[in-house]
């Protein structure tokens, strides 16, 4: 019988948030992937836990991940850690879950540290409903169309960002969604942990004025319905173009159709119809 991979968070900075289990797991497996063993290594030493560990992220995935599988796969049990946080969220895992629940392996997905949710529920913003964008590209153009594709969305959003991209991001986040609220949270469970909560307008100035060090989360209020097409004035034109709008931005026709019919009212049929007309 094979044996199991366990998805193990580790802290985001604050070695005091490992887990009693999360501990118990990485003492009780057979081996340990790690994204990068001396870091992992200072915490199972603060652990005082002696294990195994291989090396397995993004640029080694796809060979060493076939040796994990191989060893799962004659019974050996392993319990996955990124650097920090939650593996396989903006972090390697992703693909080993997916080959072990290809193969019928079986994953257990331990609860944990993670700056996405930490830096979310600390927002003062609508947690009802959210989506998890990780990092915007660095790619000018790219950036830009995920931007746009995001215009009309009304969750609330949630990106990583690094230090030296943040003054870039929140200029293209204010040209592209216009001036929302925003939750920045920086170094979360460290010395310097702070969140402000403001505006994107407001962060600019403030970020030009005190140099962005650290780590950060930020999350940005969904359109509201004054930034969308109105429900009650848009005609089925005027959707159209909103439709051709997040279509520029890289959306798929059915995505964005989907997407503006929840937002005018308007039916999806009538919309697509209305598209696929008016563009032949
Ligand atoms: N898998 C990790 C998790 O679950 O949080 C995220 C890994 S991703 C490579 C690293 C990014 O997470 C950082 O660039 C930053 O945006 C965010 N992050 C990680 N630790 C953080 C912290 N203590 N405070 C704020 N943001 C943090």
């Amino acid at each position: 019988m094979s044996g199991i991979l366990y998805i193990v968070p580790t802290p985001i900075g604050n070695l005091g948030d490992i887990t009693a289990r999360a501990a118990e797991t990485l003492s009780a497996v057979d081996f340990i992937a790690a994204e990068d063993t001396r870091v992992t290594v200072r915490l199972l030493n603060h652990l005082g836990i002696k294990k195994q560990l291989v090396s397995y992220y993004e640029h080694n995935a796809v060979e060493s991940g076939e040796k994990i599988l191989s060893r799962l796969i004659a019974g050996e049990s392993c319990a996955i850690v990124s650097d920090a946080g939650t593996p396989a969220v903006s972090d390697p895992g992703e693909a080993l879950v997916k080959s072990c629940a290809e193969m019928g392996i079986e994953v257990i997905s331990l609860p944990g540290p993670c700056a996405a949710i930490a830096a979310l529920a600390v927002s003062g913003l609508s947690t009802q409903r959210f989506t998890f964008e990780g990092f915007l590209s660095v790619k000018r153009k790219s950036r830009f169309d995920h931007l746009k594709s995001l215009r009309a969305e009304t969750r609330t959003m949630i990106f990583y960002e690094a230090p030296h991209k943040l003054l870039t991001t929140l200029g293209d986040m204010l040209s592209e969604l216009g001036d929302r609220r925003i939750s920045i949270s920086r170094e979360l469970t460290k010395l310097h942990e702070e969140t402000i909560r403001t505006t994107l307008s407001q962060a600019l100035i403030h970020f030009n004025d005190n140099p962005p060090r650290g780590e950060f989360v930020l999350v940005v209020e969904g359109a509201a319905g004054s930034d969308i097409v109105n429900e009650k004035t848009a005609s089925p034109a005027e959707a159209a173009e909103r439709v051709d709008e997040l279509r520029s931005g890289g959306m798929k026709l059915m995505e964005a159709v989907r997407l503006v019919s929840e937002e005018t009212g308007i039916s999806k049929n009538e919309l697509y119809s209305v598209c696929v007309s008016t563009r032949e």
